[in-house]
């Protein structure tokens, strides 16, 4: 058997490690398409034809809905799925393939999915090389009507997999056995996705953004991923696997004992690192890396655990007070359901919103689903009663949004006092993401605590850049001027309105970013706990009179390339450190 060729494949690192494994690919809604040997063929044969005229009822009923609401031209969009559903070609390669190699109806469909689409995505002419999209649409349609809506099946994988998935639902973490997974590739996606944070916060080496990626793996191909670099070896050389996993693993955190002493500057600055946790058990790491406190507690992944979404309320205190146990006397900020968006709730439909970054996600979402959110509360206020724990609102846009959230609080509050819980002061914070928001900081002062800047999500909207789309990922620059000049506004207004603000969004885990933050006027940064050590020392290895200066002078420049080129060399100039931050320069390069 003649071996495979080795293929070598870029994208972003997006979560450090290598890894070596066999290829699991699963598709778009983390379904895992096994080869499965069948006996009676003809059975499966007939389970396809039924998927399949299943398939071309919902298609109708769908074609009829989409004429009523918006009028009979549009219901021939969908003529080409008919089209599709009806292709005998197409129809014919499987049930041949279910006969020929005794396989399963769902991979023998992907199979010749996978066929089909590389063919249309060949082809010159740009308006049928785009109909691609329509087999994988139709493709989804037949395979959820094979699995009779099974969306979830992460939970059985074999031992030393990677997956490799087009795009991989974030909630997918909350199912699978991380143990066994060895690393994640896709082909979207970008560092700040919700993906690549969790593959960071549970340590799986993952890349992301691998143009072509699903055309040139299969399930069962050996793969080694490089999280530092971005690079993907399929069918890597058997000696070159052996070497680099004897290696010792490269930018391995420094944890050791945990730093007892207050972090200052240089110049004798206090500054507070915290962490951002999505998993109850990061919480002992944060501390021993010096978190002083958990500045952002994702609670998604709580809802993502059940399949219908919804947590108890006696689930939820178990969790939150087992963080606040752990992380005292350190408080901890617990951030409201953000579900919505990149963060599909399992019970959410995908192809719900065609923009869904601006959709009902985060605050907007908990305020149409009363019951969930006030549960959530009413475990974070029973939480409060025996630790340190504050609150947080993603997505706040307007001031009304705060204020029905107010009410619903104090409801719950008093609700809980008439049964005799007296809960003490839980402070209200809320997110900066969106830029509406940051300018209307002021007002919405009156009703929130603290401010917590979410930059991963504000720099989406700031230079309308969807934070998982590789192909505009060259616009995502958190060194733009506006940026810069936003975070400024942010720093300035919340000290003049006296309210503690900290940054929470992926930057404040580069050290060039780290100390450009401080220069604008952070003094609080929450980030992975890993990276926690490194931007200590970097901290205290600066001076906040030079990381000011620093800004200034970025914030007097054009465009992210000018800051960059400027502010690397200044900052590592003026980092009094023999750490090499080279690597750290390279992440942030707005060109690279
Ligand atoms: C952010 O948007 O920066 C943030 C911290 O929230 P998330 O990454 O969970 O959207
Ligand atoms: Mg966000």
């Amino acid at each position: 058997m003649s071996a495979k060729p080795e293929i070598v494949l870029f994208g972003t690192g997006v979560s450090s490690g290598t890894a070596y494994g066999q290829v699991l690919k699963i598709d778009s809604r983390n379904r895992v398409i096994f080869h499965a040997e069948v006996d009676d063929v003809d059975a499966e044969a007939r389970r396809f034809t039924e998927a399949i005229e299943i398939s071309k009822r919902q298609v109708e009923a769908l074609k009829s809905r989409l004429e009523e609401k918006v009028g009979g031209e549009h219901g021939v969009i969908l003529d080409m799925h008919f089209l599709i559903l009806d292709d005998r070609v197409f129809l014919d390669e499987i049930l041949d393939s279910i006969r020929r190699n005794h396989a399963n109806a769902e991979w023998a469909l992907a199979q010749a999915r996978d066929r089909f689409v590389e063919a249309y995505k060949s082809l010159e002419d740009e308006y049928f090389r785009e109909r691609y999209s329509d087999i994988e649409h139709v493709t989804e349609r037949i395979l959820m009507n094979l699995s009779g809506e099974q969306p979830f099946s992460l939970s059985n994988l074999p031992d030393g997999v990677v997956l490799a998935a087009r795009d991989f639902n974030p909630s997918g973490f909350a199912v699978m056995d991380i143990g066994k997974v060895r690393g994640l590739i896709t082909e979207s996606g970008g560092r700040t996705t919700h993906t690549a944070i969790l593959s960071r916060g549970l340590r799986i080496p993952a890349v992301m953004g691998i143009k072509n990626l699903m055309s040139s793996v299969s399930t069962g191909d050996k793969v080694m991923l490089y999280g530092d670099t971005g690079q993907v070896v399929l069918n890597p050389d058997q000696k070159q696997v052996e070497s680099e996993l004897k290696k010792p693993a490269g930018l391995l955190p420094e944890t050791g004992r945990r730093p007892r002493a207050r972090l200052r500057t240089r110049d004798g600055v206090a500054v507070s690192l915290c962490a951002n946790i999505e998993f109850e058990h990061e919480v002992g790491a944060a501390k021993s890396c010096g978190a002083e406190g958990v500045g952002l507690y994702r609670s998604e992944l709580l809802y993502f655990r059940h399949p219908d979404g919804k947590p108890s309320i006696e689930e939820q205190l178990v969790v939150y007070q087992r963080l606040s146990e752990e992380m005292k006397p350190h408080p901890i900020s617990i951030r409201t359901l953000d579900a919505g968006a990149d963060k599909a709730l399992p019970s959410e439909k995908p192809e719900h919103c065609a923009n869904p970054n601006m959709g009902l996600r985060g605050i907007r979402l908990s305020l149409q689903s009363r019951d969930t959110f006030q549960a959530q509360i009413e475990a974070i206020l029973r939480a409060a009663c025996s630790g340190r724990i504050e609150m947080t609102l993603p997505m706040i846009t307007t001031m009304e949004e705060i204020r029905e959230a107010r009410l619903l609080i104090a409801e719950t509050r008093r609700r809980l006092a008439s049964s005799g819980i007296k809960v003490p002061p839980v402070p209200l914070g809320v997110m900066l993401e969106v830029p509406a928001a940051v300018l209307m900081m002021e007002s919405l002062a009156a009703e929130a605590d603290f401010f917590c800047v979410g930059t991963n999500d504000l720099i989406q909207y700031l230079m309308a850049v969807d934070r998982g789309n590789g192909e505009v990922a060259y616009l995502y620059q958190p060194l733009h001027p506006c940026v810069l000049h936003y975070l400024t506004f942010i720093t300035k207004t919340a000290a003049r309105i006296k309210k503690p603000v900290r940054i929470c969004g992926e930057i404040s885990a580069n050290p060039f970013y780290a100390i450009l933050l401080l220069g604008i006027g952070f003094k609080q940064l929450s980030m992975n706990s890993l990276s926690i050590p490194l931007i200590r020392r970097v901290v205290g290895a600066v001076s906040l009179s030079d990381a000011r200066k620093i800004a200034r002078k970025a914030l007097r420049l054009k465009t992210a390339k000018d800051v960059y080129e400027y502010l690397t060399p200044a900052i590592a100039r003026a980092v009094s450190t023999d750490i090499n931050l080279d690597s750290w320069a390279a992440e942030i390069n707005p060109g690279g």
